[in-house]
């Protein structure tokens, strides 16, 4: 299994581009091998040069669960107590009981291809659906890793994949949930699963391999400690203070909030990206900024379990990196991830355009920036329009009527706010068209079989 070759050297011209350094006009990228070789701004357009009218750099979606689109809008009725993640979490496990490696693949090559149609190029897979429906290791314990790996080689959609650490169903280490079967090792297992993922991955370009413990309730102590070590220099990913009931959870255990108890047992740095971090104190907040760790939100998701409201405005102060996930992609779309961030933050502060920085009035293109910069460090890359970088990026189309007319210092507050993912023309990662006119080029095969996959899974 290997990613198709993409060309080995091209040339695209975009009559404004956003590079590394800033917005550029008359932009030439010459692509070589999937990376960006070249660079002019000021050129005029040669022939054999690809034309585009505005070229962005593609987003990193940094958590997700791709399983999880199948069961989009399937929990959406009022059941007969107070919903909640929690009961929203019981639908969940239902729904990956019968869940095989094909059906993996098949779900998880639609969220993808949805994920680079919306102006996400690379996909950070918090994948904890391991074992078989008996709760049994497959021959190939990395197997469920391998059917994320054909997925992305199918869409051409970058990949951290992140193998979650799972143990306990609660605080001081409860035994796991017959739910959770499909999820659960030891660190023994944990490290052969690793391995197995190293291998799965190894034929896509610039995949990276990170790890996860699931949350703080899943691991206990002493298996951080072997976690963090296991990682190395790769990225950590953990849910983190998601839910108050979680923070209660850890009060009760430990005497401290989740973030605090965090920040205070691990060596909490630049390699961890704290996935929601939802509720925190003022202090948890600069902490954990200061610690050079990514806050991992997920604005769609967090709307629809009704998590919160993340501390925006303290993490900002204090100069916390952020990017944007579509976790469990209920709806994939990185403008309306952006779009909801902000207007989360609106609706909770009264004010507006909360997420600009001194950069930029511009409060898209800060966003655009931020989740592009946070993004990439979450998942171990580096990402941006600049000589030596994959060439993963976005084309505008600039005669939609939300984007038409205007100077560079707006065009991404068109995209966010106003056009959302129709302003999306094409997208290419690593050298590889694989969006035109907002089509995936497999869109109609990828459609079908997942189509089949969900008639079997929901009958
Ligand atoms: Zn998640």
């Amino acid at each position: 299994m290997s990613q198709a070759q993409p060309r080995q050297s091209f040339t695209i011209h975009a009559g404004r581009a956003l590079c590394e350094s800033g917005w550029a006009r008359d932009v030439r990228f010459t692509v070589v091998d999937g990376r960006i070789a070249r660079i002019e701004s000021g050129a005029e357009p040669e022939a054999g040069d690809e034309r585009h009218a505005c070229v962005v750099p593609g987003i990193p979606n940094l958590h997700s669960h791709a399983f999880q689109r199948g069961m989009a809008g399937l929990a959406e009725q009022r059941g007969n107590s107070d919903d909640s993640f929690w009961t929203w979490r019981e639908v969940m496990y239902r729904f990956l009981d019968r869940m095989t490696p094909e059906d993996l693949h098949a779900v998880a090559a639609l969220a993808a291809m949805e994920m680079l149609e919306s102006g996400f190029t690379r996909l950070g897979e918090f994948h904890y659906l391991h074992h078989d429906a008996d709760g049994r290791a497959y021959a190939d314990p990395a197997r469920m890793c391998a059917a994320i790996a054909e997925a992305a080689a199918e869409t051409g959609i970058g990949l951290t994949l992140l193998p979650v650490f799972y143990a306990h169903s609660g605080f001081g280490a409860l035994v796991p949930n017959h739910g959770q079967r499909r999820f659960i090792h030891d660190l023994d297992g944990f490290a052969r699963l690793l391995e197995g993922a190293r291998a799965a991955v190894s034929g896509l370009d610039e995949a990276v391999v990170g790890l996860a413990p699931h949350s703080l309730r899943a691991v206990c102590p002493d298996e951080l400690l072997r976690l963090e070590t296991m990682a190395g220099e790769g990225p950590i990913h953990i849910h983190i203070a998601e839910q108050m009931r979680e923070v209660e959870d850890c009060l009760a255990w430990s005497g401290q909030r989740p973030v605090e108890w965090l920040l205070d047992h691990a060596e909490v740095d630049r390699r961890w990206c704290m996935v929601h971090a939802t509720h925190m104190t003022r202090e948890e907040t600069t902490r954990l900024a200061l610690s050079g760790a990514v806050a991992g939100l997920c604005p769609i998701t967090e709307a629809n379990l009704g998590d919160g409201l993340f501390p925006m405005a303290d993490w900002l102060a204090a100069g916390g990196a952020y990017g944007i996930g579509s976790d469990s992609n209920v709806l994939i779309d990185a403008t309306e991830e952006m779009r909801l961030l902000e207007y989360g933050q609106r609706l909770f502060t009264r004010k507006r355009n909360l997420l600009a920085d001194a950069a930029t009035a511009s409060t898209g293109e800060a966003i655009w920036q931020a989740s592009l910069k946070g993004g990439a460090q979450a998942l171990g890359v580096e990402a941006g329009l600049k000589v030596g970088r994959a060439f993963d990026a976005v084309s505008l189309d600039l005669d939609h009527p939300s984007l038409c007319a205007r100077g560079e210092d707006r065009l991404l507050d068109g995209l966010v706010f106003a056009s959302g993912r129709a302003g999306i023309d094409c997208v290419w990662r690593f050298g590889k068209q694989v969006v035109s006119s907002g089509r995936h080029h497999a869109r109609d095969g990828i459609v079908r079989r997942y189509r089949m996959t969900l008639d079997r899974l929901c009958a």
